[in-house]
């Protein structure tokens, strides 16, 4: 027995019991019954041992314990609904914590004891029947309090979300520590008073763009939000729609997702003197949550700094129960938020100068005491393009952590249903960056590739250095929304990327599971190669593009493209036009026909 720690097991034969609350331990929706169990099931896998899970006061069972919740009877008052405290010498092990932080701090044992939990179907856990837990005193707390992307592997796996301490994303159920969800998520302007609806009737609602009124069915528009009957119109349907979907943490009001902000008298005069479009926004978000606020105190009402809205006003302030969402839709994801030189990627304040992204965060870090983040990590118009923002992530993540930041939403391809492009590294490296922007990410980035990717590691860090190196060289620029024209992406370097993927696969060929793994991640670069072949070179080959597509379906991929289905993706291919996109009827926003 290790005289130094707390031993699990002897002989398959367990010498400690799991102790929780008893009113934990009879209520199923309880996050510390789900710790207990993702304890018992970890301890037993490491061990082979079977640790009983027993409520604090039963007189069954080893009296040596690993004590979570309230039976710890640690004082976690200081600790939020994510944090936790473990405490471990060799008479006890304790866990406590906020009502996400004791399961959060279970999960932080069990990768302190050498378990990964890279993605929803890769782990890694150790076997050692003779563990014991050395002595341990943390305590962790979240550097952003909203934590979300939307890689499928969150999405889907809530299970796997709580592992890595997501709490804004998807549906994840009480029992997991449930998440901060929102009531209408984004753009909700069009939602709220429909242009369809209000625009006839009432033209003075709507956006005065050129001296006209904008009233457009379908809503290409936004509202006037100077206008006292639109306040009021807002909150009336804000107050129905809470009423009616309970249980929320957080409502959008928010500019629908084009550009088009009013310029009547009133909303120019409030602008002009603000300096941004945000000061109408911003005014008008803070009266509807204002008044809202009696009936609904613990609601936070969300807005946008986006587009036309994104640069900090000069005088108006959130109220207390108000979000700023800063969106980074314009900036390169190639270069850090503070190290970028390309000038067109400002946006137009209203005396025509231009703002860049990093002194907007800047300012509304000075302002704003609730900011989210809403940052871009793929490409969106094409899914699989090699996105070389790898350096560029700790980088970013530190600069929000400095400017203020509380909540960062990454936004992914959820769409696509998996991972091509090492998403599945990239879900991880954020996972560990929202947590804490100065972890050792070199040293997770490293775990995460000799382990998923075994012996062909090297070749693919390799290519991914290559990438990035390239990208730099070639002066590129990249945004989210681009088609795949980069200087990184030219022939020469398709094949150099091929070359290194010649040499992944065959250090794996004896490991089907990680060969399926690299020639998935190669279908980036056959996208990238068939669609500059046929759209630049015109050399047209039905053949090969029905071939990638079925690939691509095999590895149960889906969207290649964020507005369209994959069929209409592959008809525009052979129809030789650069995204399905352009089967959009842009005005009325209508899909081409879903084949499903
Ligand atoms: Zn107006
Ligand atoms: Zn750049």
């Amino acid at each position: 027995m290790d005289q130094n720690g707390f031993t699990l097991a002897e002989n398959r034969t367990a010498l400690v019991s799991i102790r929780i609350p008893a009113e934990d331990l009879s209520n199923p929706a309880s996050p510390v019954l789900t710790a207990a169990k993702e304890l018992r099931y970890y301890l037993g896998r490491i061990t082979a041992a079977s640790i009983p899970v027993l409520a604090a006061d039963d007189p069954e069972g080893p009296a040596k314990a690993i004590s979570l919740g309230a039976a710890s009877g640690l004082d976690v008052s200081s600790c939020s609904e994510d944090g936790f405290i473990i405490e471990a010498d060799s008479d006890s092990v304790k866990i406590g914590g906020g009502k996400r932080g004791v399961l959060y701090g279970v999960y932080d044992l069990l990768e302190r004891l050498g378990c990964r939990f890279f993605t929803p179907l890769c782990e890694k856990v150790p076997t050692d029947p003779g563990l014991s837990i050395p002595p341990i005193r943390a305590k962790e707390e979240p550097v952003f309090e909203f934590r979300r992307h939307n890689y499928a592997d969150i999405e889907q796996y809530p299970r796997f979300a709580a592992k890595r301490r997501f709490n804004g994303a998807g549906r994840i159920p009480e029992r997991l520590g449930g998440n901060l969800t929102y009531a209408m998520h984004v753009h909700t302007f069009d939602q709220l008073v429909p242009a369809r609806v209000y625009g006839k009737d009432h033209p003075e609602y709507f956006a005065e763009v050129n001296g006209k009124r904008v009233t457009t069915d379908g809503g290409r528009t936004q509202l006037c939000l100077s206008n006292p009957d639109v306040l009021a119109l807002v909150i009336e349907k804000t107050r129905e729609f809470l009423r009616s979907h309970p249980g929320h943490r957080l409502m959008s009001i928010s500019q629908n997702d084009w550009g088009g902000n009013c310029t009547c008298e009133n909303c120019k005069r409030i602008d002009e003197e603000e300096g941004s479009s945000s000061g109408t926004l911003l005014r008008f978000v803070n009266a509807v949550a204002e008044a809202l606020e009696p009936e609904f105190p613990d609601i936070v009402f969300d807005t946008l700094a986006y587009t036309y809205s994104r640069p900090a006003p000069k005088y108006v302030r959130n109220r207390k129960n108000v979000c700023v969402r800063l969106c980074s839709i314009e900036c390169c994801f190639c270069h850090p938020f503070d190290a970028c030189d390309d000038e067109s990627r400002g946006v137009m304040r209203p005396d025509g100068t231009r703002s860049n992204f990093i002194t907007d965060l800047r300012e509304w870090g000075k302002i704003c005491d609730r900011m989210y983040i809403w940052d871009y990590t793929t490409c969106f118009a094409h899914y699989p393009t090699p996105h070389p923002n790898w350096r560029i992530l700790a980088r970013n993540a530190q600069l929000m952590a400095e400017n203020n930041v509380k909540g960062v939403f990454e936004q992914a391809n959820g769409a696509s249903r998996g991972g091509v492009d090492f998403n599945e590294l990239r879900a991880y490296l954020v996972s560990k960056l929202l947590w804490d922007p100065y972890c050792d990410i070199e040293t997770h980035r490293r775990e995460f590739m000799e382990y998923f990717y075994g012996p062909a590691a090297e070749a693919l860090d390799e290519y991914l250095n290559l990438l990035c190196d390239t990208c730099g060289e070639r002066g590129d620029h990249v945004g989210f929304n681009d088609n795949p024209l980069h200087g990184f992406l030219e022939e020469d370097m398709l094949d150099r990327y091929n070359a290194l993927f010649d040499r992944a696969a065959e250090a794996v060929k004896g490991d089907p599971v990680r060969l399926a793994r690299v020639e998935k991640n190669r279908l980036s670069i056959r996208w990238v190669a068939l669609k500059r072949k046929t759209m630049l070179r015109g050399e047209y080959d039905a053949e090969e593009i029905n071939r990638f597509f079925g690939d691509w379906k095999a590895f149960g991929l889906s969207r290649i493209d964020e507005w369209c289905n994959v069929e209409t993706t592959h008809r525009a291919l052979l129809e030789g036009k650069w995204r399905g996109v352009e089967y959009f009827d842009h005005w009325t926003g209508e899909a081409p026909e879903d084949l499903g």
